[in-house]
């Protein structure tokens, strides 16, 4: 096992930029660090928090991976863990409560934790694992503030494991696309960026987590608006300077007495180019766009599993979807395997909370303009 490395502005267009500057857009093209051929090993890995995500995609995609099996899980409601148990073949001494979770140092089939939980409960859950000598994925927004954030990429370097956050896209054909578009240039340097991930949440519930502020650290911000700061941030290759938000207005006080409603941002990059950015949780809404001296381009649906579609200047973009949660977690293992940094760690996950800890502040303060220094 090795340390994480330190995650700077390099690491992130090194790793994340095409290794070559191919015209075409080829399907499964090997372009990051962690693609190429499956390794012989294969690690064991845990889910923590067995609700939808893990339940529809995650377990599903766990049983297309070739570096990497599902040998444990870790949930607070038995019934699950009775029926996980069936249907994915796990033994009794790989199931873990909440309390007993710690004993899974002890345990040699699960070399990952993959923590799937409220965004507020994420920090405990990786230092827990840190500690338990586990390395870890941690799912989106990695942390409700800079400082969780930081302790939990403490406690992975203090256990020298490593700190992957769940950002599937880094591993999607489509968005990998965009990629090459903007860090590349393909059709000239970038003029501006539009980034929308909005979803209706009506009929969730007034008291679903993702409502509540002490468990998901705000509203569409934190669950959506992350995937529009990450959408600015690779299409750039680089980190903004500065950010200005302001909240939408309340138009269903019942449910959203506790976390914003909508919000919106602008994310300023080196350059004078800015990225426009929505979410909301009371309208609907999935794009990428942007354009560049000599041309454009478009995806919508952007963020969704399925359905992705992209366009630009020059036509549809003639891109075969992959099941993106196989590629994450296969590039994640091969990753550790191979003891080499990941293309999406802690220090990403922290960067993307630092700037949504500003797009706040920004918005609390009537659209001020926050600098940023990442
Ligand atoms: P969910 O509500 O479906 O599942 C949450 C799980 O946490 C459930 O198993 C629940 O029992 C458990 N839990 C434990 N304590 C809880 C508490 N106090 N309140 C509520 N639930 C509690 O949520 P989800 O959609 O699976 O999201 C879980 C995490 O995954 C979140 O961080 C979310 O942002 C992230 N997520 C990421 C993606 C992605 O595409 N990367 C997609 C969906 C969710």
């Amino acid at each position: 096992m090795e340390n994480q490395l330190p995650f700077s502005r390099r690491d992130f267009i090194r790793n994340t930029s095409l290794a070559v500057a191919a015209t075409v857009i080829t399907p499964g093209l090997s372009v990051f660090a962690t693609d190429g051929p499956p390794t012989q090993k294969i690690l064991g890995l845990a889910l923590v928090g067995l609700g939808q995500y893990s339940s529809q995609k995650l377990a599903p995609a766990l049983e297309q991976t070739k570096n990497v099996r599902l040998t444990g899980i870790v949930t607070g409601t038995p019934s699950k863990a009775k029926a996980w148990k069936k249907k994915y073949g796990i033994p009794d001494k790989n199931v873990y409560d909440y309390s007993n979770f710690d004993e899974i140092v002890n345990n040699k089939d699960i070399d990952i934790v993959y923590v799937v939980l409220p965004n507020s409960m994420h920090k405990e859950f990786v230092i827990r694992a840190a500690k338990a000598g586990k390395h870890v994925i941690c799912e989106k927004p990695m942390a409700t503030s800079v400082a969780d954030a930081q302790e939990m990429i403490k406690a992975c370097k203090d256990n020298n494991v490593q700190l992957a956050v769940g950002y599937r896209l880094h591993f999607e054909p489509f968005n990998k696309a965009v990629m090459e578009f903007g860090q590349k240039e393909k059709f000239g340097k970038v003029k501006s960026i539009k980034a929308v991930d909005n979803q209706k949440m009506a009929g969730k519930g007034v008291d679903a987590w993702r409502l509540r502020k002490n468990l998901a650290g705000g509203g569409p911000l934190m669950d959506l608006g992350v995937y529009c700061i990450q959408g600015a941030c690779y299409t750039m290759g680089m980190n903004p300077i500065a950010v200005t938000a302001r909240y939408g207005n309340v138009t269903d006080p019942t449910t959203f007495y506790d976390v914003e409603e909508s919000i919106s941002f602008q994310l300023e990059f080196e350059g004078g180019v800015i990225a426009d950015c929505l979410s909301s949780y009371s309208d609907e809404g999935n794009e990428l766009s942007g354009t560049a001296q000599n041309g454009w381009w478009k995806l919508a649906p952007a963020y969704a599993y399925d359905g992705k579609k992209g366009e630009t200047h020059q036509g549809p973009m003639q891109i075969t979807e992959t099941f993106e949660q196989v590629d994450q977690m296969d590039g994640i293992a091969r990753s550790i395997i191979d003891k080499k940094p990941n293309i999406v760690p802690g220090e990403m996950g922290l960067r993307d909370v630092k700037i949504l800890m500003a797009v706040y502040e920004s918005a609390d303060n009537g659209g001020k303009r926050i600098g940023l220094k990442l």
